[in-house]
């Protein structure tokens, strides 16, 4: 990021955040695939798995074209709150 002194972007809109997820869809079917970018469309945007706890995942989006560089917390879907 940053390398041509562009601010790193962030996922902000509820439509961007719904593109990221569906992209997100793409990259569980097919790691190892070239995925297109959530945000400029163009392949080749890197989604790393940073997930850490037991109750939420992580993933975080990078693509060298439009420079976005965020993170997604996706809630499990057994998560429930302990009462
Ligand atoms: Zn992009």
């Amino acid at each position: 990021m940053g390398t041509d002194g562009k601010a790193p972007l962030k996922v902000g809109s509820a439509a961007m955040i719904a593109n990221t997820m569906s992209c997100l869809k793409d990259w569980r079917r097919d790691p190892k695939g070239k995925h297109d970018c959530p945000n400029c469309g163009k392949p080749g945007v890197v989604i790393t798995d940073r997930s850490a706890r037991p109750m939420a995942e992580w993933y975080h989006f990078h693509c060298d074209a439009c420079g976005l560089d965020d993170s997604l917390c996706v809630p499990m879907p057994t998560h429930r709150p302990l009462l």
